[in-house]
Protein backbone atom coordinates (compact mmCIF):
# COMPACT_ATOMS: atom_id res chain seq x y z
CA UNK A 1 0.00 0.00 0.00
CA UNK A 2 1.43 3.40 -1.49
CA UNK A 3 0.42 6.12 1.57
CA UNK A 4 1.64 9.23 2.00
CA UNK A 5 0.66 11.70 4.82
CA UNK A 6 0.29 15.56 4.43
CA UNK A 7 -0.31 18.73 6.58
CA UNK A 8 -2.48 20.97 4.03
CA UNK A 9 -3.56 24.33 4.51
CA UNK A 10 -2.68 26.73 7.59
CA UNK A 11 -5.02 24.38 9.64
CA UNK A 12 -2.63 21.50 8.61
CA UNK A 13 -5.33 19.11 7.74
CA UNK A 14 -3.88 15.12 6.83
CA UNK A 15 -4.46 14.82 3.56
CA UNK A 16 -3.38 11.18 2.75
CA UNK A 17 -2.78 10.07 -0.66
CA UNK A 18 -3.25 6.21 -0.85
CA UNK A 19 -2.74 3.80 -3.91
CA UNK A 20 -2.27 0.14 -5.16
CA UNK A 21 1.30 -0.22 -5.48
CA UNK A 22 0.69 -3.11 -8.22
CA UNK A 23 -2.40 -1.11 -10.18
CA UNK A 24 -1.48 1.90 -9.53
CA UNK A 25 -5.09 2.90 -8.67
CA UNK A 26 -5.77 5.44 -6.25
CA UNK A 27 -7.74 7.55 -4.03
CA UNK A 28 -6.67 10.97 -1.66
CA UNK A 29 -8.34 11.70 1.89
CA UNK A 30 -9.57 15.16 2.53
CA UNK A 31 -7.58 17.75 -0.24
CA UNK A 32 -8.14 20.73 2.15
CA UNK A 33 -5.32 23.05 0.69
CA UNK A 34 -2.10 23.17 -1.40
CA UNK A 35 -3.49 20.62 -4.40
CA UNK A 36 -0.21 21.36 -5.97
CA UNK A 37 1.77 19.07 -3.41
CA UNK A 38 -1.11 16.85 -3.44
CA UNK A 39 -0.98 16.49 -7.17
CA UNK A 40 3.01 16.20 -6.87
CA UNK A 41 2.61 13.07 -5.00
CA UNK A 42 -0.02 11.74 -7.24
CA UNK A 43 2.36 12.17 -10.04
CA UNK A 44 5.46 10.83 -7.93
CA UNK A 45 3.69 7.61 -7.23
CA UNK A 46 2.26 7.57 -10.90
CA UNK A 47 -1.48 7.15 -9.39
CA UNK A 48 -4.54 7.22 -10.73
CA UNK A 49 -7.46 8.66 -8.80
CA UNK A 50 -10.49 6.83 -8.53
CA UNK A 51 -11.93 8.85 -5.52
CA UNK A 52 -11.52 11.85 -3.71
CA UNK A 53 -12.76 11.34 -0.34
CA UNK A 54 -14.58 13.55 2.44
CA UNK A 55 -14.41 12.78 6.17
CA UNK A 56 -16.42 15.67 6.96
CA UNK A 57 -17.56 19.35 5.34
CA UNK A 58 -15.20 21.46 7.21
CA UNK A 59 -13.02 23.81 4.98
CA UNK A 60 -9.45 22.32 5.80
CA UNK A 61 -10.62 19.46 4.62
CA UNK A 62 -12.74 19.81 1.63
CA UNK A 63 -11.02 23.34 0.41
CA UNK A 64 -9.21 21.95 -2.50
CA UNK A 65 -11.78 19.30 -3.50
CA UNK A 66 -12.95 20.88 -6.56
CA UNK A 67 -8.94 21.86 -7.98
CA UNK A 68 -7.97 18.34 -7.76
CA UNK A 69 -11.17 16.80 -9.44
CA UNK A 70 -10.60 19.31 -12.08
CA UNK A 71 -6.85 17.96 -12.03
CA UNK A 72 -8.03 13.94 -11.83
CA UNK A 73 -11.60 13.99 -12.94
CA UNK A 74 -12.22 11.50 -9.58
CA UNK A 75 -15.69 11.94 -7.99
CA UNK A 76 -15.78 13.60 -4.86
CA UNK A 77 -17.68 11.68 -1.98
CA UNK A 78 -19.06 13.25 1.29
CA UNK A 79 -21.80 11.68 3.46
CA UNK A 80 -25.13 13.68 2.85
CA UNK A 81 -25.62 14.69 6.65
CA UNK A 82 -22.64 17.09 6.05
CA UNK A 83 -24.67 18.49 2.88
CA UNK A 84 -25.74 21.51 4.91
CA UNK A 85 -22.20 22.15 6.05
CA UNK A 86 -20.86 22.09 2.66
CA UNK A 87 -23.45 25.33 1.72
CA UNK A 88 -21.93 26.96 4.68
CA UNK A 89 -18.27 27.16 3.18
CA UNK A 90 -18.32 30.90 2.89
CA UNK A 91 -18.98 31.20 6.47
CA UNK A 92 -16.53 28.82 7.84
CA UNK A 93 -14.24 30.46 5.61
CA UNK A 94 -15.04 33.99 7.45
CA UNK A 95 -14.48 32.04 10.50
CA UNK A 96 -10.88 30.72 9.80
CA UNK A 97 -9.67 33.62 7.90
CA UNK A 98 -9.05 32.19 4.45
CA UNK A 99 -10.48 33.12 1.11
CA UNK A 100 -13.39 31.18 0.04
CA UNK A 101 -13.11 28.23 -2.20
CA UNK A 102 -16.17 28.45 -3.89
CA UNK A 103 -18.91 25.69 -4.25
CA UNK A 104 -18.05 22.13 -4.06
CA UNK A 105 -20.45 19.66 -5.75
CA UNK A 106 -20.70 16.38 -4.25
CA UNK A 107 -21.10 13.80 -6.83
CA UNK A 108 -22.02 10.56 -4.39
CA UNK A 109 -22.83 10.67 -0.27
CA UNK A 110 -20.94 7.89 1.10
CA UNK A 111 -23.20 5.79 3.41
CA UNK A 112 -22.69 3.50 6.13
CA UNK A 113 -20.68 0.08 5.27
CA UNK A 114 -19.64 1.73 1.74
CA UNK A 115 -16.83 -0.26 0.46
CA UNK A 116 -14.01 2.36 -1.27
CA UNK A 117 -11.90 0.62 -3.59
CA UNK A 118 -8.67 1.49 -5.32
CA UNK A 119 -7.11 -1.25 -6.64
CA UNK A 120 -6.54 -4.31 -4.19
CA UNK A 121 -7.45 -1.82 -1.67
CA UNK A 122 -10.60 -1.70 0.23
CA UNK A 123 -11.78 0.22 3.06
CA UNK A 124 -14.89 0.46 4.95
CA UNK A 125 -17.06 4.01 5.79
CA UNK A 126 -17.56 4.12 9.09
CA UNK A 127 -20.30 6.78 9.92
CA UNK A 128 -19.32 8.35 13.01
CA UNK A 129 -21.46 11.49 13.88
CA UNK A 130 -20.20 13.86 16.89
CA UNK A 131 -18.04 16.62 15.31
CA UNK A 132 -20.22 16.91 12.57
CA UNK A 133 -23.33 15.26 12.03
CA UNK A 134 -21.75 13.45 8.58
CA UNK A 135 -18.41 12.51 9.96
CA UNK A 136 -16.74 9.73 8.68
CA UNK A 137 -14.11 7.33 9.19
CA UNK A 138 -12.35 5.02 6.38
CA UNK A 139 -11.11 1.67 7.84
CA UNK A 140 -8.87 -0.43 6.07
CA UNK A 141 -9.27 -3.53 7.35
CA UNK A 142 -6.11 -5.80 5.54
CA UNK A 143 -3.74 -2.83 6.43
CA UNK A 144 -5.57 -2.18 10.13
CA UNK A 145 -5.38 1.39 9.61
CA UNK A 146 -8.12 4.15 10.04
CA UNK A 147 -8.14 7.19 8.75
CA UNK A 148 -10.51 8.76 11.48
CA UNK A 149 -11.16 12.57 10.41
CA UNK A 150 -11.45 14.87 13.37
CA UNK A 151 -13.33 12.16 15.43
CA UNK A 152 -9.95 10.30 17.48
CA UNK A 153 -6.83 12.58 17.66
CA UNK A 154 -3.56 11.37 19.54
CA UNK A 155 -4.85 12.05 23.00
CA UNK A 156 -7.82 13.74 22.19
CA UNK A 157 -11.29 14.33 20.42
CA UNK A 158 -13.04 16.32 17.74
CA UNK A 159 -14.35 19.69 19.15
CA UNK A 160 -18.15 19.19 19.27
CA UNK A 161 -19.14 23.35 19.60
CA UNK A 162 -19.38 23.93 15.64
CA UNK A 163 -22.62 23.97 14.17
CA UNK A 164 -23.68 20.34 13.80
CA UNK A 165 -21.30 18.73 16.44
CA UNK A 166 -22.88 16.88 19.71
CA UNK A 167 -20.75 15.38 22.49
CA UNK A 168 -23.31 12.81 23.42
CA UNK A 169 -23.22 11.64 19.88
CA UNK A 170 -19.20 11.46 19.24
CA UNK A 171 -18.40 9.79 22.70
CA UNK A 172 -21.13 7.01 21.41
CA UNK A 173 -19.34 7.02 18.15
CA UNK A 174 -16.10 6.06 19.77
CA UNK A 175 -17.17 3.68 22.09
CA UNK A 176 -19.65 2.09 19.63
CA UNK A 177 -18.18 2.00 16.52
CA UNK A 178 -13.84 3.13 16.72
CA UNK A 179 -13.19 1.21 20.31
CA UNK A 180 -14.48 -1.97 18.30
CA UNK A 181 -11.65 -2.02 16.43
CA UNK A 182 -7.93 -4.03 16.88
CA UNK A 183 -5.54 -2.71 19.07
CA UNK A 184 -3.12 -2.69 16.48
CA UNK A 185 -4.94 -0.50 14.28
CA UNK A 186 -2.83 3.02 13.49
CA UNK A 187 -5.07 5.97 13.12
CA UNK A 188 -4.05 8.72 11.30
CA UNK A 189 -6.48 11.54 12.68
CA UNK A 190 -7.72 14.39 10.63
CA UNK A 191 -4.43 16.75 12.36
CA UNK A 192 -1.56 15.59 14.30
CA UNK A 193 0.29 12.95 14.97
CA UNK A 194 -0.69 9.12 14.24
CA UNK A 195 -1.72 6.57 17.44
CA UNK A 196 -3.28 3.62 17.48
CA UNK A 197 -6.92 2.32 18.86
CA UNK A 198 -4.61 0.42 21.61
CA UNK A 199 -2.74 3.61 22.84
CA UNK A 200 -5.83 5.73 22.97
CA UNK A 201 -8.49 3.04 24.54
CA UNK A 202 -5.52 3.06 27.54
CA UNK A 203 -4.95 7.44 28.27
CA UNK A 204 -7.06 8.83 26.31
CA UNK A 205 -9.04 11.25 28.62
CA UNK A 206 -11.90 10.63 26.20
CA UNK A 207 -12.11 7.62 26.14
CA UNK A 208 -10.63 5.37 29.38
CA UNK A 209 -13.68 3.76 31.73
ZN1 LIG B 1 -13.31 19.42 11.39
Amino acid sequence: MIHEIFPVGPLQCNCSVIGDEATREGMVIDPGDDIEEILALVHKHNLQIKQIVITHAHIDHVGGAMKLRAATGAPILLNQNDYALLRMLDVQAAWVGVPTPGKVEIDQSLGSSDKIKAGSLSATVLHTPGHTEGSVCLYFPAEKKLIAGDTLFAGSIGRTDLPGGSFDKIIRSLHGTLLKLPDDTLVVPGHGPLTTIGEERESNPFLVE
